[in-house]
């Protein structure tokens, strides 16, 4: 074979510009190919809480959904399909990333913010034409946690806890997720969509839905969740079939955890790695790739999710990530079986107990945490007889397995979260006491000490999570008598304690909360959601000297925090410490530019010790967020007239006006600097305003007054 090497220059040119004509050829065809064929649209719909054997296309016998089976059957059922966590923000990143956890880092949920170098299916779709709207039902996966990029409609409003229903936590019915998602579906016409529905119906505390079911799941309410998901899927696959969208859209039901329902002595999800939490529901119908009737019996994972889309999209993958295209398998061929992987950190998280991390295989599952575990799911599909001691070889060739698929992983941190009050109620009210910092955990000692091991604790975990259900269904006193068991039984169930002040706090009995906290703390010095609660309670009973001391402590942990910088502030200056105060605002909102209140309660304080230049720059900055805050405007008028710039004073005064109309304050403040601007006609009907606004207010009249005599003496 010989390759000519040498060339003369004027050759070489020749070469390169027939390379170049060659390559663009190609690419010209790639992007007729691409343009000329009707890009599919893609459906994703997560069943939250939803095992996998409670659906009749699994098997089950006593749901009410034939609708989903149906559905199902007319595309590829994956019967063993795993979630990478039995959590659901941890799972449903790993759907949207091709990721397990420990490489996107969102590990529990209320904690950390995806990293924004992690590519989302979301934004790849974006870029390749796609319009993108999420429809979501439950706090833990709102945009704070950075599933949102690359959505251009991220639906995640919830009713306030008094119109969610008689749950009294902020989550959403799945009719109307449906009628948000079907209204945006509606109004795509032009462009191929992507549409992320999530329905968590089946959540606890469940509702056996006497309306639309009758009596049929008077016994077995978690059923009746799953039933009104079905129905309301069916709801969505009427629309599209209505309107003739079904031969053009990939629909992807996936669960994103199970249920433990009382197996394996869990009755909800998160703390345990059994088939019960970690095996869902998982199909692919619509994609002309997709054989009808297809049932693939090999392990796969939900990280597989994206890269499969991808490749049925035929869009190249996004460097790198841990799932595989199971595009084969959904054309009916054969797939190699892969062992997948899934953990929950939440035991640790909550209790400082030892995480799981467990890995499956075509016949084994290996659980790795204080007291191994080995199941043959071949011959022991309950995950009944642990074969940890007596198939040592097994044992130690899947504890080599994990290990190897550990080492395979690229593992990134989450960043950190800003959460506002409102969340974190919204999350406390679901139990999830972590409360927003992640980066406190000192990872190391999850080896190196030996921590209990959540099987021993399982009892305790079934009172808490009762205690969890009555409390955001409002019943803190019963709520309150379990967690006093719990912390009575055992000092080793920290979550338990957290809760237990939580709600010490919530039935106002404030002593006994701090007292909680306070012992707590001495436990788990690094609980920052904690010591972050104590403080926010002492600073609600005028102790400031006390609260200082706490969110000073807390700031010393990693990792520093708006929140934590702008409490202390408030503490500081109900102190009167105004310049400690102000630098401990300043560092607020240098952590975190758009944290509105914190420049707004800065400037009114540099109001207050007649700071007015430095007072307008922070009403500024908050009106560069919040540009339709009335009182930012309000009070940068006032600012602005304190240093001498009165015109552009009058122009935030009318726009605080112009913003809340009714507002007796804002007419009044902006008729006087009229009428000290010797604006006398202005300022009169200002005051009239807010004369006829509060008539009973003596103030107006007598500015009216003097400034008709001043008008009189010109
Ligand atoms: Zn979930």
């Amino acid at each position: 074979m010989s390759v000519p090497t040498v060339f003369s220059a004027a050759k070489r040119r020749r070469l390169w510009i027939f390379a170049l004509g060659f390559v663009a050829l190609i690419a010209a065809g790639a992007t007729y190919w691409y343009w000329s064929i009707p890009r599919l649209n893609v459906i994703l719909v997560t069943f939250d809480t939803t095992r996998a054997d409670h659906l009749g296309v699994y098997g089950y016998q006593h749901g009410l959904t034939e609708g989903f089976d149906n559905f199902a059957r007319r595309g590829v059922i994956f019967d063993r399909a795993y979630a990478p966590a039995p959590v659901t923000l941890p799972s449903h990143a790993t759907m949207l990333t091709g990721l397990y956890p420990p490489e996107h880092g969102l590990r529990v949920n209320g904690v950390g913010r995806l990293d924004d170098g992690i590519p989302l299916l979301t934004e790849i779709l974006k870029e390749h034409g796609y319009d993108t709207g999420a429809f979501i039902a439950a706090a833990v996966l709102d945009s704070n946690y950075g599933l949102e990029r690359g959505f251009d409609t991220y639906d995640d409003e919830l009713p306030t806890a008094k119109s969610a229903g008689h749950h009294g936590e902020a989550r959403r019915d799945g009719q109307d997720v449906v009628d948000s998602a079907v209204s945006w579906l509606q109004q795509r016409t032009s462009r191929p969509f992507f549409c992320w529905i999530h329905l968590y119906d089946a959540h606890a505390p469940y509702d056996s839905r006497p309306d639309a079911f009758g009596q049929k799941f008077e016994n077995n309410p978690y059923d009746a969740g799953v039933a009104w998901e079905v129905q309301q899927f069916e709801r969505l696959t009427t629309f599209l079939q209505d309107r003739k969208l079904d031969e053009n859209t990939l629909v992807i039901v996936a669960g994103d955890h199970g249920e433990g329902l009382g197996d394996h002595e869990e009755f909800e999800h998160g703390m345990l790695v059994y088939d019960t939490t970690l095996h869902v529901p998982f199909i692919f119908v619509g994609s002309p790739d997709c054989q009808p009737g297809t049932h693939v019996s090999e392990v796969v994972s939900l990280v597989d999710l994206t890269p499969t889309v991808l490749d049925i999209l035929r869009i190249p993958q996004p460097g790198h990530v841990s799932g595989r295209s199971l595009l084969a398998a959904l054309q009916g061929k054969s797939i190699d079986s892969r062992d997948c992987y899934a953990e929950t950190e939440t035991p640790f998280l909550y209790s400082h107990w030892s995480p799981i991390y467990t890995v499956i295989s075509d016949r084994w599952k290996y659980i790795q945490t204080t007291r191994p575990e080995l199941y043959d799911l071949e011959n022991d599909p309950g995950e009944l007889t642990n074969l940890a001691e007596s198939a040592g070889e097994e044992c130690q060739e899947m504890r080599n397995t994990l290990e190897i698929l550990k080492e395979t992983f690229v593992p990134m941190a989450a960043q950190n979260l800003i959460l506002t009050d409102k969340d974190k109620a919204n999350l406390e009210a679901l139990g999830y006491v972590s409360g927003g910092n992640a980066g406190n955990n000192p990872r190391e000692s999850k080896d190196a000490e030996i921590l209990p091991d959540v099987k021993d604790m399982l009892s305790f975990v079934e009172k808490f999570e009762r205690a969890r259900d009555l409390g955001s269904s409002g019943k803190f006193e019963e709520s309150l008598a379990l967690l006093k068991e719990i912390v009575h039984a055992t000092n080793e169930f920290h979550a338990a304690e957290a809760l237990l002040g939580d709600c010490f706090g919530r039935t106002g009995q404030m002593d006994q909360a701090v007292a909680t906290y306070r012992s707590l703390l001495v436990k788990r010095p690094e609980f920052s959601a904690v010591r972050f609660k104590l403080g926010k309670i002492l600073s609600g009973q005028g102790q400031f000297e006390q609260a200082v001391a706490e969110f000073r402590e807390l700031n010393k942990q990693p990792p520093d925090t708006a929140t934590g910088h702008f409490e202390l502030a408030e503490a500081l200056a109900k102190l009167r410490k105004f310049e400690e105060a102000i630098s401990e605002y300043r560092r607020a909102i240098q952590l975190s530019p758009e944290f509105v209140l914190a420049n707004m309660n800065l400037g009114q304080l540099l109001t207050a010790i007649q700071r007015p230049k430095e007072a307008a720059d922070c009403f500024e900055q908050a009106i560069k967020y919040a540009p339709g805050a009335a009182d930012a405007h309000a009070y940068l008028m006032i600012a602005l007239s304190q240093t001498g710039s009165s015109a552009k004073a009058i122009e935030h005064g009318k726009q605080a006006v112009a913003l809340q109309p009714d507002s007796f304050e804002k007419r009044f403040n902006l008729g006087i600097l009229f009428v000290t601007q010797r604006r006398y006609t202005e300022g009169i009907a200002e005051l009239r305003e807010a004369q006829r606004l509060s008539p009973n207010d003596p103030r107006p009249l007598q500015q009216i007054q003097q400034a008709e005599a001043a008008l009189k003496q010109r």
